[in-house]
């Protein structure tokens, strides 16, 4: 990993003594991600970075690397939250104060189109669409309330991320990135009641500015057998990783027919109405990898069929993806 570590910033915690390992030790343990002590530091390994604790006289260093800027940035911001948590406090070597929040990008809207009876399109433009869809499928879709100004997250003078609140907070959900090309990117919007994103995308958004953070989230399992389960939600993510996935795959797909689009006509999609149902039928042999994303409850009782049924966890991934 050591040839990606090309980002770096640090810090100095003073009169810390074994408070700033507790804490990140805690840390480590509430993430599930590694955390490796030698007699000289602690190191938390996480989103391919690393944070690095080296004690020395009354102070204790705090040292990060990672793979991109943005990664410094949303790593910083993990580590002021999670030591000012502790009581402590980080003197960062360079904040970047006022600058917009890490992985936040401003996205012109070039186009709403009804891609499908129950999709709404969205195409976003701008220099960083290229930051998007690669190595994560997803991000977040940051939208301002509606008839204000928008006010964007930026870095604070400790580091971390200052987002707006009351009536500035922003609403927040998650999407994926359905293509993308030279300098655009394009999301599909699962119109359902109640949803402030469809009241957006229908309220004629085009050539305003959104926000986009990220990448984030998973990529293509890489496995010899794939087989994927998703609702309306998850179809985005389900037609990406049919065009990743490298070894044999299903996929088992809850929405009405003519979302399906293209889909429809590909002999490894089975259109669904019963998830579960569709899961428990299938074989899950050796070499076989599960991705289910539904709504919340739906994911719950998928991963306890699962664990029933004996597969190992990390054979699988059941994602709550609303509700
Ligand atoms: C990793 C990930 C990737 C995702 N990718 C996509 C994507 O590409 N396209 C997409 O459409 N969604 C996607 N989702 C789901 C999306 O983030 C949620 O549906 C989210 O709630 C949408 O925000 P909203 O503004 O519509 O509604 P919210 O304000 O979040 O919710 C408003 C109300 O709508 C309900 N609700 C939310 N989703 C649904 C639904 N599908 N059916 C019925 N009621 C619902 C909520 O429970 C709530 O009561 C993804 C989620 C995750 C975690």
């Amino acid at each position: 990993m050591s040839h990606l570590r090309t980002h770096r910033n640090s810090g100095t915690i003073p009169m810390a003594s074994g408070a700033a390992a507790a804490a990140l030790k805690a840390r480590a343990a509430a993430w599930e991600v590694p955390l490796v002590e030698t007699p000289d530091a602690l190191s938390l390994f996480v989103w391919g970075c690393e944070l690095r604790l080296v004690p020395g006289g009354d102070e204790v260093r705090v040292e990060l690397t990672a793979p991109e800027a943005r990664l410094i940035g949303s790593l910083q911001d993990s580590a002021t939250e999670l030591f000012t948590e502790a009581g402590l406090e980080v003197r960062w070597d360079r904040v970047d104060a006022g600058a917009l929040a890490p992985g936040l990008s401003l996205m012109r809207v070039e186009s709403v189109t009804q891609r499908s009876p129950g999709f709404i399109r969205v195409r976003l433009s701008g220099p960083d669409a290229g930051r998007f869809g690669i190595g994560s499928l997803h991000f977040r879709l940051l939208l301002p309330p509606a008839g204000r100004e928008a006010v964007w997250p930026r870095v604070g003078a400790s580091g971390r991320t200052e987002w707006p609140r009351g009536a500035d907070a922003l609403h927040r959900p998650v999407y994926t990135v359905a293509g993308h090309g030279d300098g655009w990117l394009d999301f599909d919007i699962f119109r359902h009641a109640g949803s402030p994103t469809c009241d957006w995308a229908l309220s004629g958004p085009q050539g305003s500015t959104v926000g986009i953070i990220g990448p984030g989230g998973g990529w293509c399992p890489d496995a010899a057998r794939l087989h994927l389960f998703g609702d309306e939600t998850a179809l985005p993510a389900i037609a990406r990783m049919l065009e990743l996935a490298q070894g044999e795959v299903t996929a088992h797909i809850r929405a009405a027919y003519p979302d399906l689009g293209p889909l429809a006509a590909d002999p490894r999609v089975t259109r669904c109405d019963d998830l579960l149902a569709a899961l428990a039928r299938t074989d899950l042999g050796k070499g076989s990898h599960v991705w289910f994303a539904a709504e919340a409850g739906q994911a719950r009782e998928a991963r306890q069929h699962l664990i029933a049924r004996g597969i190992d966890r990390k054979d699988f991934l059941s994602a709550a993806y609303w509700g």
